[in-house]
């Protein structure tokens, strides 16, 4: 690896536009594979880059985060890799011909390789009254800021959708003592990620918990003056007071930057091969903002989590340091939910077989998915021991009968071992008969 002293001195220079999960995750692994280029991390938002899955959990002073935020690698970290970080700046244009990006200040940055790690934005709903300043969503620390002070005013919440980020606040609150009601319009929360089996235990731990969770239904109107929303319409009639209100219905690829190169886009966001590659040779897109051809995924689309973004990051990254990596890991996912973890591992697909393990109850279960008597895809949540080996029989295709699945005594691990012990080739010893 070159000295820190070196950095600069080949005449190759990458900017990477957005320093989170994956834009950091490439810096550090274009620096791991000895690239000796400037690397430049440009991040419109102003803070040290900083870990998002906190900002959820570290709400009212929970979690590890209850001072402030987590940061992806200490300061000195970038100092000692010779990694340039313009934070506070926004890239605003991309000149192909140029091989340049310009900042918002005016700065124009050369750079023979170009990493767009831009991330997604949260949706917004377009019935008046969303841009009252109680209705909120989650992405940055600076949405963190603005809930967590709506929050500790005290409830009733309102949380307009049903998906991760949804129901860790839904918890958090809960916690606190705060009335919160969900929304959402689909019949049952993560129905879109889990199908109905997982989400029914879901929907028992949550109530459980004292949310009130109406499903098959959308809001319709929000209700008070220009100084905040105080209740919400539902599509049934029903009328939800609310001092709060948070929507988390899904997120948008931030794609702007590449359509104004002329990248291509997609649905999911910017098309890149296996390496990472958008339809520009030298522009690479990583993280939730890449349209990936994963081979876990029907065809391809984003994975819209931090190891897949950290991942994937690292991988692009790799590849611009000279040694081409593809990510092929099945995805991770996890989420806090009350003092349990859900943990998700592949993509279930329609028309998989389901096997939930016996004894399921809301807040302690795994549920396999299988395609061609392997496991494609699981969730649990309280069985964060067995996660290990479920990853390690997903990525290794490992033939499994469903019915064995089905029963809780079945050691996982003991089935993996056995699996790498029938297919372990014998290794020869030098001189054995
Ligand atoms: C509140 C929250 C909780 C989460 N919890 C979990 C969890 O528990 N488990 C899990 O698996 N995943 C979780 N995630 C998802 C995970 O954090 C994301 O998948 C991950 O952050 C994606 O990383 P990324 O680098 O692709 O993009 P992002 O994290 O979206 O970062 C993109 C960055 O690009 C910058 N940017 C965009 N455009 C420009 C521009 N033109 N110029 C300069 N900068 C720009 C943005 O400011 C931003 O910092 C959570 C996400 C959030 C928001």
């Amino acid at each position: 690896m070159s000295t820190p002293g070196a950095f600069g001195a080949t005449g190759h220079s990458c900017v990477i536009v957005g320093a989170s999960a994956a834009g950091v995750a490439a810096a550090l692994a274009m620096r791991g594979e000895g690239y000796g280029g400037t690397v430049t991390l440009v991040d419109a938002d102003p803070h040290l880059p900083y870990e998002r899955p906190p900002l959820s959990k570290g709400l009212l002073g929970e979690g590890e985060d209850s001072t402030g935020l987590v940061p992806i690698q200490p300061a000195p970290v970038y100092d000692d890799l010779g990694i340039v970080l313009r934070l506070g700046e926004r890239v605003v244009g991309i000149d192909p011909a140029g091989l340049s990006v310009r900042l918002s200040g005016g700065d124009v940055l050369g750079c023979s390789r170009l990493v767009l790690a831009t991330g997604v934005a949260a949706r917004r709903l377009t019935t008046p009254g969303a841009d009252a300043a109680n209705v909120l969503s989650l992405r940055d620390a600076a949405d963190a800021v603005r809930l967590n002070a709506q929050l500790a005013r005290g409830g009733p919440l309102v949380v307009i959708g049903a998906g991760f980020i949804g129901l860790e606040l839904a918890a958090v609150a809960r916690r606190h003592g705060i009335e919160v009601t969900v929304v959402e319009a689909q019949p049952h929360p993560l129905a879109s990620v889990l199908g109905p089996e997982v989400a029914s235990l879901l929907t028992e731990l949550h109530r459980g918990h004292g949310v009130r969770l109406l499903t098959g239904v959308t809001v319709t109107e929000f209700l008070g003056s220009a100084a905040g929303v105080e209740a919400v319409r539902l599509s049934d009639g029903q009328r939800l007071p609310a001092a709060t209100v948070v929507v988390g219905i899904g997120v948008r690829p931030r794609t702007e930057l590449a359509a104004s190169a002329r990248l291509d886009t997609d649905q999911w966001g910017i098309p890149v091969n296996e390496f990472g590659q958008t339809s520009r040779a030298w522009i690479y897109a990583t993280g939730d903002v890449a349209s990936q051809p994963h081979p876990h995924l029907t065809a391809r689309g984003r994975l819209e989590h931090w190891e897949a973004a950290q991942r994937h990051g690292a991988a692009v990254g790799s590849t611009i340091g000279g040694s081409p990596v593809r990510y092929t890991d099945p995805p991770y996912a996890w989420s806090d939910q009350y003092d349990t973890t859900l943990q998700i591992i592949g993509r279930p697909r329609t028309g998989d077989d389901f096997v939930l393990r016996q004894g399921a109850e809301p807040g302690r279960f795994l549920a396999f998915w299988l395609r061609r008597g392997r496991v494609a895809a699981a969730a649990g949540m309280g069985v964060a021991r067995d996660v290990g080996a479920v990853r390690r029989l997903i990525a290794g295709e490992v033939p499994v009968d469903g019915l064995a699945l089905s029963d809780p005594g079945l050691d996982l691990r003991r089935t993996l071992k056995q699996h790498t012990m029938r297919h372990t080739v014998p290794t020869v010893r030098k001189g054995a008969a």
